[in-house]
Protein backbone atom coordinates (compact mmCIF):
# COMPACT_ATOMS: atom_id res chain seq x y z
CA UNK A 1 0.00 0.00 0.00
CA UNK A 2 2.54 2.73 1.00
CA UNK A 3 4.52 1.50 -1.60
CA UNK A 4 2.50 2.39 -4.36
CA UNK A 5 1.28 5.98 -2.38
CA UNK A 6 5.05 6.78 -2.62
CA UNK A 7 5.52 5.35 -5.87
CA UNK A 8 3.10 7.92 -7.58
CA UNK A 9 3.62 10.99 -5.39
CA UNK A 10 7.99 10.60 -6.68
CA UNK A 11 6.07 10.63 -10.38
CA UNK A 12 4.39 13.53 -10.08
CA UNK A 13 5.46 16.15 -7.16
CA UNK A 14 8.90 17.32 -7.93
CA UNK A 15 7.15 21.05 -9.01
CA UNK A 16 6.29 23.90 -6.41
CA UNK A 17 3.31 24.15 -8.36
CA UNK A 18 2.06 20.68 -7.98
CA UNK A 19 3.11 20.32 -4.40
CA UNK A 20 0.81 23.47 -3.59
CA UNK A 21 -1.81 22.33 -5.69
CA UNK A 22 -1.90 18.86 -3.44
CA UNK A 23 -1.37 20.93 -0.29
CA UNK A 24 -4.72 22.79 -0.82
CA UNK A 25 -6.29 19.71 -2.10
CA UNK A 26 -5.45 18.44 1.44
CA UNK A 27 -6.37 21.80 3.31
CA UNK A 28 -9.86 21.70 1.30
CA UNK A 29 -10.45 17.98 1.88
CA UNK A 30 -9.68 18.08 5.35
CA UNK A 31 -11.80 21.37 6.25
CA UNK A 32 -15.14 19.45 4.57
CA UNK A 33 -14.36 16.25 5.32
CA UNK A 34 -13.86 14.56 2.14
CA UNK A 35 -14.26 10.72 1.22
CA UNK A 36 -10.66 10.16 1.95
CA UNK A 37 -10.95 7.92 -1.47
CA UNK A 38 -12.01 10.56 -3.11
CA UNK A 39 -9.00 12.51 -1.69
CA UNK A 40 -6.53 9.83 -2.55
CA UNK A 41 -7.70 10.03 -6.68
CA UNK A 42 -7.59 13.52 -6.74
CA UNK A 43 -4.09 14.01 -5.87
CA UNK A 44 -2.89 12.62 -8.76
CA UNK A 45 -3.83 12.74 -12.36
CA UNK A 46 -5.51 9.93 -14.55
CA UNK A 47 -3.30 10.11 -17.33
CA UNK A 48 -0.26 11.99 -19.10
CA UNK A 49 1.55 12.01 -22.42
CA UNK A 50 5.20 12.84 -22.81
CA UNK A 51 6.35 13.65 -26.52
CA UNK A 52 9.03 14.32 -27.92
CA UNK A 53 8.82 16.93 -31.12
CA UNK A 54 11.62 17.06 -33.65
CA UNK A 55 11.77 20.21 -35.51
CA UNK A 56 13.49 21.35 -38.38
CA UNK A 57 14.86 24.62 -37.46
CA UNK A 58 15.48 28.10 -39.48
CA UNK A 59 19.44 26.85 -39.83
CA UNK A 60 18.80 23.40 -41.19
CA UNK A 61 19.27 21.47 -37.78
CA UNK A 62 17.05 19.17 -35.99
CA UNK A 63 16.05 20.07 -32.64
CA UNK A 64 14.30 17.87 -30.62
CA UNK A 65 11.97 19.17 -27.97
CA UNK A 66 10.08 17.48 -24.98
CA UNK A 67 6.16 18.14 -24.76
CA UNK A 68 3.18 16.93 -22.46
CA UNK A 69 -0.27 16.54 -21.90
CA UNK A 70 -1.61 15.80 -18.88
CA UNK A 71 -5.60 15.18 -18.43
CA UNK A 72 -6.00 14.98 -14.46
CA UNK A 73 -10.21 14.25 -14.08
CA UNK A 74 -12.48 13.23 -16.71
CA UNK A 75 -15.58 12.93 -14.75
CA UNK A 76 -17.56 15.65 -15.72
CA UNK A 77 -16.61 16.01 -19.65
CA UNK A 78 -13.77 16.13 -21.76
CA UNK A 79 -10.37 17.22 -20.51
CA UNK A 80 -10.08 21.26 -20.62
CA UNK A 81 -7.04 23.44 -20.46
CA UNK A 82 -4.45 25.57 -22.18
CA UNK A 83 -0.72 24.30 -23.86
CA UNK A 84 2.15 26.53 -22.51
CA UNK A 85 5.13 27.50 -24.16
CA UNK A 86 7.55 28.12 -21.62
CA UNK A 87 11.26 27.26 -21.18
CA UNK A 88 11.01 25.39 -17.43
CA UNK A 89 7.33 23.52 -18.07
CA UNK A 90 8.02 20.10 -16.74
CA UNK A 91 5.32 17.04 -16.55
CA UNK A 92 5.12 17.76 -12.76
CA UNK A 93 4.14 21.39 -13.34
CA UNK A 94 1.54 20.22 -15.83
CA UNK A 95 -0.03 18.02 -13.87
CA UNK A 96 -0.51 20.05 -11.42
CA UNK A 97 -2.04 22.57 -13.71
CA UNK A 98 -4.28 19.88 -14.83
CA UNK A 99 -5.60 19.45 -11.65
CA UNK A 100 -5.93 22.97 -11.16
CA UNK A 101 -8.48 23.06 -14.46
CA UNK A 102 -10.41 20.39 -12.67
CA UNK A 103 -11.57 22.62 -9.86
CA UNK A 104 -11.86 25.52 -11.86
CA UNK A 105 -13.98 23.71 -14.12
CA UNK A 106 -16.15 22.02 -11.67
CA UNK A 107 -16.51 25.15 -9.59
CA UNK A 108 -17.77 27.23 -12.59
CA UNK A 109 -20.19 24.24 -13.10
CA UNK A 110 -18.81 23.32 -17.01
CA UNK A 111 -19.54 19.94 -18.20
CA UNK A 112 -15.58 19.95 -18.80
CA UNK A 113 -12.55 18.17 -16.78
CA UNK A 114 -9.29 19.31 -16.44
CA UNK A 115 -6.50 19.29 -18.53
CA UNK A 116 -3.16 21.25 -19.50
CA UNK A 117 -0.37 20.59 -21.97
CA UNK A 118 2.99 22.74 -22.37
CA UNK A 119 6.48 22.32 -24.71
CA UNK A 120 9.67 23.00 -22.90
CA UNK A 121 10.59 25.29 -25.30
CA UNK A 122 11.42 29.53 -24.75
CA UNK A 123 8.74 30.73 -27.64
CA UNK A 124 10.74 34.35 -27.86
CA UNK A 125 13.85 31.88 -29.51
CA UNK A 126 11.63 30.52 -32.50
CA UNK A 127 10.80 31.87 -35.62
CA UNK A 128 7.45 32.09 -36.54
CA UNK A 129 8.07 29.21 -39.17
CA UNK A 130 9.85 27.20 -36.02
CA UNK A 131 6.87 27.72 -33.90
CA UNK A 132 4.32 26.76 -36.28
CA UNK A 133 6.39 23.44 -36.82
CA UNK A 134 6.41 23.11 -33.25
CA UNK A 135 3.09 23.68 -32.81
CA UNK A 136 2.10 20.97 -35.62
CA UNK A 137 4.01 18.24 -34.80
CA UNK A 138 3.15 18.63 -31.42
CA UNK A 139 -0.10 18.12 -31.94
CA UNK A 140 0.35 15.32 -34.44
CA UNK A 141 2.19 13.69 -31.31
CA UNK A 142 -0.68 14.31 -28.99
CA UNK A 143 -3.74 13.74 -31.75
CA UNK A 144 -4.76 10.09 -29.92
CA UNK A 145 -6.00 11.88 -26.80
CA UNK A 146 -7.32 14.97 -27.81
CA UNK A 147 -10.78 15.62 -29.39
CA UNK A 148 -13.95 17.88 -29.54
CA UNK A 149 -15.21 14.87 -27.20
CA UNK A 150 -12.06 13.73 -25.12
CA UNK A 151 -9.84 16.66 -24.47
CA UNK A 152 -10.12 20.19 -25.92
CA UNK A 153 -6.70 21.94 -25.69
CA UNK A 154 -6.96 26.60 -25.53
CA UNK A 155 -3.91 29.07 -25.27
CA UNK A 156 -1.70 29.86 -22.24
CA UNK A 157 1.14 31.10 -21.19
CA UNK A 158 3.52 31.67 -24.49
CA UNK A 159 0.84 30.27 -26.86
CA UNK A 160 -2.33 32.65 -28.54
CA UNK A 161 -4.94 32.26 -31.06
CA UNK A 162 -2.60 31.43 -33.94
CA UNK A 163 -1.23 28.63 -31.94
CA UNK A 164 -4.60 27.24 -31.59
CA UNK A 165 -5.59 27.95 -35.83
CA UNK A 166 -2.36 25.65 -36.48
CA UNK A 167 -3.36 22.89 -33.96
CA UNK A 168 -7.18 22.99 -35.30
CA UNK A 169 -5.36 22.70 -39.14
CA UNK A 170 -3.26 20.14 -37.97
CA UNK A 171 -5.93 17.97 -36.01
CA UNK A 172 -8.54 18.57 -39.11
CA UNK A 173 -5.46 17.75 -42.24
CA UNK A 174 -5.05 14.25 -40.21
CA UNK A 175 -8.99 13.78 -39.75
CA UNK A 176 -9.73 14.66 -43.26
CA UNK A 177 -12.49 17.48 -42.28
CA UNK A 178 -12.37 20.86 -40.16
CA UNK A 179 -13.01 19.87 -36.74
CA UNK A 180 -12.97 23.47 -35.52
CA UNK A 181 -13.96 21.97 -31.52
CA UNK A 182 -10.49 20.26 -31.03
CA UNK A 183 -9.02 23.97 -29.55
CA UNK A 184 -10.76 26.95 -28.08
CA UNK A 185 -9.01 30.24 -28.20
CA UNK A 186 -9.02 30.26 -32.25
CA UNK A 187 -9.34 33.03 -34.20
CA UNK A 188 -12.57 34.53 -34.71
CA UNK A 189 -12.36 33.85 -38.56
CA UNK A 190 -11.99 29.88 -38.21
CA UNK A 191 -15.08 29.38 -35.15
CA UNK A 192 -14.08 31.25 -32.25
CA UNK A 193 -15.82 33.43 -30.03
CA UNK A 194 -16.10 37.14 -29.93
CA UNK A 195 -15.15 38.13 -26.25
CA UNK A 196 -12.44 35.33 -25.67
CA UNK A 197 -9.21 37.07 -26.03
CA UNK A 198 -10.60 39.52 -23.65
CA UNK A 199 -12.22 36.70 -21.43
CA UNK A 200 -10.26 36.22 -18.71
CA UNK A 201 -8.97 39.64 -18.21
CA UNK A 202 -12.42 40.96 -17.85
CA UNK A 203 -13.15 37.96 -15.33
CA UNK A 204 -10.47 39.05 -13.38
CA UNK A 205 -11.70 42.35 -13.14
CA UNK A 206 -15.64 40.87 -12.39
CA UNK A 207 -14.01 39.37 -9.24
CA UNK A 208 -12.37 42.25 -7.90
CA UNK A 209 -16.08 43.95 -8.35
CA UNK A 210 -17.48 41.19 -6.46
CA UNK A 211 -14.65 41.17 -3.75
CA UNK A 212 -15.60 45.20 -3.30
CA UNK A 213 -18.70 44.66 -2.86
CA UNK A 214 -18.28 42.04 -0.14
CA UNK A 215 -15.81 43.78 1.77
CA UNK A 216 -18.22 47.21 1.98
CA UNK A 217 -20.89 44.16 2.49
CA UNK A 218 -19.23 42.93 5.63
CA UNK A 219 -17.81 45.92 7.38
CA UNK A 220 -14.33 46.17 6.16
CA UNK A 221 -12.90 49.62 4.65
CA UNK A 222 -14.34 49.92 1.48
CA UNK A 223 -12.48 49.75 -1.91
CA UNK A 224 -14.36 51.68 -4.42
CA UNK A 225 -12.49 51.26 -7.40
CA UNK A 226 -12.74 54.69 -8.64
CA UNK A 227 -9.87 57.29 -8.39
CA UNK A 228 -9.18 56.52 -4.84
CA UNK A 229 -8.44 53.00 -5.59
CA UNK A 230 -5.01 52.27 -6.43
CA UNK A 231 -3.93 49.42 -8.75
CA UNK A 232 -0.74 47.58 -9.82
CA UNK A 233 -0.74 44.68 -12.38
CA UNK A 234 2.39 42.14 -12.36
CA UNK A 235 2.67 40.75 -16.14
CA UNK A 236 0.77 43.00 -18.73
CA UNK A 237 0.40 40.23 -21.11
CA UNK A 238 -3.32 38.60 -22.47
CA UNK A 239 -4.52 39.03 -19.02
CA UNK A 240 -3.16 41.43 -17.05
CA UNK A 241 -2.98 43.72 -19.95
CA UNK A 242 -6.85 43.40 -20.78
CA UNK A 243 -7.66 43.72 -16.57
CA UNK A 244 -5.33 46.93 -16.41
CA UNK A 245 -7.50 48.26 -19.18
CA UNK A 246 -10.72 46.68 -18.05
CA UNK A 247 -10.08 48.53 -14.35
CA UNK A 248 -9.01 51.51 -15.88
CA UNK A 249 -12.23 52.19 -17.83
CA UNK A 250 -13.90 51.37 -14.18
CA UNK A 251 -12.06 55.14 -12.80
CA UNK A 252 -9.89 52.61 -10.58
CA UNK A 253 -5.93 54.32 -10.75
CA UNK A 254 -3.35 51.59 -12.38
CA UNK A 255 0.02 52.77 -10.35
CA UNK A 256 2.11 50.36 -11.66
CA UNK A 257 2.24 47.16 -14.66
CA UNK A 258 5.58 45.25 -15.43
CA UNK A 259 6.56 42.66 -17.82
CA UNK A 260 9.77 41.08 -18.80
CA UNK A 261 11.19 43.91 -19.54
CA UNK A 262 10.42 45.48 -16.30
CA UNK A 263 7.53 47.86 -14.48
CA UNK A 264 6.70 51.37 -15.04
CA UNK A 265 4.99 53.16 -12.38
CA UNK A 266 3.34 56.64 -11.91
CA UNK A 267 1.68 57.44 -8.85
CA UNK A 268 -0.76 59.42 -10.28
CA UNK A 269 -2.16 56.47 -11.99
CA UNK A 270 -0.97 55.02 -16.08
CA UNK A 271 -2.88 55.82 -18.88
CA UNK A 272 -3.50 52.63 -20.13
CA UNK A 273 -4.38 52.89 -23.83
CA UNK A 274 -1.42 55.04 -24.20
CA UNK A 275 0.61 52.19 -22.28
CA UNK A 276 -1.18 49.55 -24.39
CA UNK A 277 0.08 51.41 -27.55
CA UNK A 278 3.32 51.66 -26.46
CA UNK A 279 3.57 48.10 -26.62
CA UNK A 280 2.39 47.12 -29.44
CA UNK A 281 4.52 49.76 -31.05
CA UNK A 282 7.88 48.51 -28.99
CA UNK A 283 6.32 45.15 -27.87
CA UNK A 284 7.64 45.96 -24.19
CA UNK A 285 6.53 48.28 -21.61
CA UNK A 286 10.34 49.32 -21.22
CA UNK A 287 10.93 52.91 -22.49
CA UNK A 288 7.81 54.15 -21.95
CA UNK A 289 8.22 57.79 -21.35
CA UNK A 290 5.20 58.64 -18.81
CA UNK A 291 6.41 56.30 -16.07
CA UNK A 292 9.29 55.81 -13.35
CA UNK A 293 11.08 52.44 -13.42
CA UNK A 294 9.74 49.94 -11.21
CA UNK A 295 11.72 46.27 -10.31
CA UNK A 296 8.74 43.41 -10.54
CA UNK A 297 9.84 42.44 -7.02
CA UNK A 298 9.27 46.27 -5.78
CA UNK A 299 5.70 46.09 -7.78
CA UNK A 300 4.63 43.55 -5.96
CA UNK A 301 5.50 45.52 -2.76
CA UNK A 302 3.81 48.36 -3.32
CA UNK A 303 1.13 49.71 -0.62
CA UNK A 304 -1.92 49.22 -3.62
CA UNK A 305 -5.39 48.48 -2.47
CA UNK A 306 -5.30 45.66 -5.72
CA UNK A 307 -2.71 43.69 -6.21
CA UNK A 308 -3.08 41.53 -9.83
CA UNK A 309 -0.69 38.85 -10.11
CA UNK A 310 -0.79 38.06 -13.22
CA UNK A 311 1.77 36.54 -15.10
CA UNK A 312 3.32 33.34 -13.80
CA UNK A 313 2.72 30.84 -10.63
CA UNK A 314 4.84 31.09 -8.02
CA UNK A 315 6.00 35.09 -7.71
CA UNK A 316 4.67 35.73 -4.21
CA UNK A 317 6.41 33.32 -1.67
CA UNK A 318 7.36 33.05 1.96
CA UNK A 319 10.81 35.29 0.79
CA UNK A 320 8.85 38.42 -0.22
CA UNK A 321 5.31 37.75 1.68
CA UNK A 322 6.12 40.19 4.23
CA UNK A 323 6.95 43.08 1.87
CA UNK A 324 3.17 42.56 0.05
CA UNK A 325 0.75 45.32 1.33
CA UNK A 326 -2.60 44.92 -0.94
CA UNK A 327 -5.43 44.58 0.40
CA UNK A 328 -7.17 42.86 -2.35
CA UNK A 329 -4.94 39.89 -4.25
CA UNK A 330 -6.65 38.63 -7.37
CA UNK A 331 -4.67 36.24 -8.87
CA UNK A 332 -4.92 36.52 -12.75
CA UNK A 333 -2.45 33.85 -13.20
CA UNK A 334 -1.94 29.99 -12.29
CA UNK A 335 -0.39 29.57 -8.70
CA UNK A 336 1.05 33.10 -8.25
CA UNK A 337 0.92 32.71 -4.48
CA UNK A 338 2.83 29.75 -2.69
CA UNK A 339 0.49 28.25 -0.09
CA UNK A 340 2.69 29.31 2.65
CA UNK A 341 2.98 32.61 1.17
CA UNK A 342 -1.09 32.81 1.28
CA UNK A 343 -1.37 31.36 5.10
CA UNK A 344 0.84 34.59 5.78
CA UNK A 345 -1.43 37.10 3.67
CA UNK A 346 -4.57 35.70 5.44
CA UNK A 347 -3.16 36.08 9.08
CA UNK A 348 -3.01 39.53 8.05
CA UNK A 349 -6.07 40.04 6.49
CA UNK A 350 -5.92 40.53 2.69
CA UNK A 351 -8.64 39.58 0.53
CA UNK A 352 -7.30 37.23 -1.80
CA UNK A 353 -9.79 36.14 -5.50
CA UNK A 354 -8.23 32.42 -5.65
CA UNK A 355 -6.35 31.33 -9.20
CA UNK A 356 -9.69 28.65 -9.75
CA UNK A 357 -11.69 31.74 -9.62
CA UNK A 358 -10.34 34.79 -10.37
CA UNK A 359 -9.07 34.01 -13.65
CA UNK A 360 -12.35 31.52 -14.77
CA UNK A 361 -13.59 33.88 -17.47
CA UNK A 362 -10.98 32.35 -19.81
CA UNK A 363 -12.41 28.46 -20.14
CA UNK A 364 -15.57 29.67 -19.59
CA UNK A 365 -15.48 31.96 -22.43
CA UNK A 366 -13.65 28.98 -23.78
CA UNK A 367 -16.76 26.76 -23.14
CA UNK A 368 -19.33 28.93 -25.01
CA UNK A 369 -16.98 28.88 -27.99
CA UNK A 370 -17.08 25.23 -27.99
CA UNK A 371 -20.87 25.40 -27.58
CA UNK A 372 -21.27 27.98 -30.43
CA UNK A 373 -19.21 25.90 -32.70
CA UNK A 374 -20.98 22.20 -31.60
CA UNK A 375 -24.06 24.54 -32.51
CA UNK A 376 -22.85 26.13 -35.33
CA UNK A 377 -24.69 29.49 -33.86
CA UNK A 378 -22.44 32.23 -32.64
CA UNK A 379 -23.58 34.70 -30.39
CA UNK A 380 -22.92 38.56 -29.93
CA UNK A 381 -20.36 40.09 -27.25
CA UNK A 382 -22.75 41.77 -25.87
CA UNK A 383 -23.93 38.24 -24.88
CA UNK A 384 -20.98 36.49 -24.07
CA UNK A 385 -20.26 38.81 -21.69
CA UNK A 386 -23.38 39.34 -20.18
CA UNK A 387 -23.38 35.41 -19.56
CA UNK A 388 -19.79 35.03 -18.52
CA UNK A 389 -20.66 37.73 -16.20
CA UNK A 390 -23.72 35.50 -14.56
CA UNK A 391 -20.93 32.63 -14.88
CA UNK A 392 -18.70 34.56 -12.44
CA UNK A 393 -21.14 36.11 -10.23
CA UNK A 394 -22.85 32.76 -9.59
CA UNK A 395 -19.14 31.19 -8.79
CA UNK A 396 -18.34 34.19 -6.51
CA UNK A 397 -21.70 33.66 -4.29
CA UNK A 398 -20.87 30.59 -4.05
CA UNK A 399 -17.44 30.67 -3.12
CA UNK A 400 -18.62 33.09 -0.50
CA UNK A 401 -21.44 31.13 1.01
CA UNK A 402 -18.44 28.01 1.58
CA UNK A 403 -16.11 30.63 3.06
CA UNK A 404 -18.46 31.93 5.63
CA UNK A 405 -20.24 28.74 6.44
CA UNK A 406 -16.76 26.71 7.30
CA UNK A 407 -14.75 29.56 7.98
CA UNK A 408 -12.32 29.09 6.01
CA UNK A 409 -10.01 31.02 3.54
CA UNK A 410 -11.56 32.33 0.42
CA UNK A 411 -8.14 29.41 -1.58
CA UNK A 412 -10.00 26.39 0.53
CA UNK A 413 -13.59 28.02 0.04
CA UNK A 414 -12.83 27.99 -3.70
CA UNK A 415 -11.41 24.55 -3.72
CA UNK A 416 -14.47 23.01 -1.79
CA UNK A 417 -16.58 24.80 -4.21
CA UNK A 418 -14.86 22.64 -7.19
CA UNK A 419 -14.57 19.71 -4.97
CA UNK A 420 -18.13 19.20 -3.88
CA UNK A 421 -19.51 19.22 -7.28
CA UNK A 422 -17.03 16.85 -8.59
CA UNK A 423 -17.32 14.12 -5.60
CA UNK A 424 -20.81 14.19 -6.30
CA UNK A 425 -20.43 13.41 -9.36
CA UNK A 426 -17.12 10.70 -8.80
CA UNK A 427 -19.17 8.75 -6.65
CA UNK A 428 -22.72 8.59 -9.11
CA UNK A 429 -20.45 7.37 -11.64
CA UNK A 430 -18.71 4.62 -8.91
CA UNK A 431 -15.37 3.07 -9.63
CA UNK A 432 -14.79 1.13 -12.64
CA UNK A 433 -14.49 -1.91 -13.46
N1 LIG B 1 -5.22 28.50 -20.03
C1 LIG B 1 -6.43 29.03 -19.45
C2 LIG B 1 -6.56 28.61 -18.01
O1 LIG B 1 -5.58 28.34 -17.35
C3 LIG B 1 -7.65 28.72 -20.29
C4 LIG B 1 -7.93 27.26 -20.48
C5 LIG B 1 -9.04 27.00 -21.48
O2 LIG B 1 -9.64 27.93 -21.98
O3 LIG B 1 -9.28 25.83 -21.73
O4 LIG B 1 -7.61 28.62 -17.44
Amino acid sequence: MSDSKSLSSHLWDFSDLYRNAVLQLEEAATTMRLDPNIAERLKVPKRALIVSVPIRLDDGTIKVFEGYRVQHNMTLGPGKGGIRFHPEVNLSEVAGLAMLMTFKCSLVGLPLGGAKGGIRVDPSQLSRQEAQALTRRYTSEINMIIGPDKDIPAPDVGTDGQHMAWMMDTFSQEKGFAVPGVVTGKPIEIGGSLGRAESTGRGVVYTIQHAAKHLAAIGKPAVKLDGSTTVSVHGFGKVGAVAALEIYHLGAKVVAVSDVSGGIYNKNGLNIPDVLKHVSRNKVLAGYPEAETISNEDLLALPVDVLIPAAIDGVITEKNVSRVKAKIIAEGANGPITTDALKVLEERGAFIIPDVLCNAGGVIVSYFEWVQGMQNFFWSENEVNAKLAEVMENAFRKVIEIQQSYRCGMKTAALIAGVDRLNRAMLLRGLFP
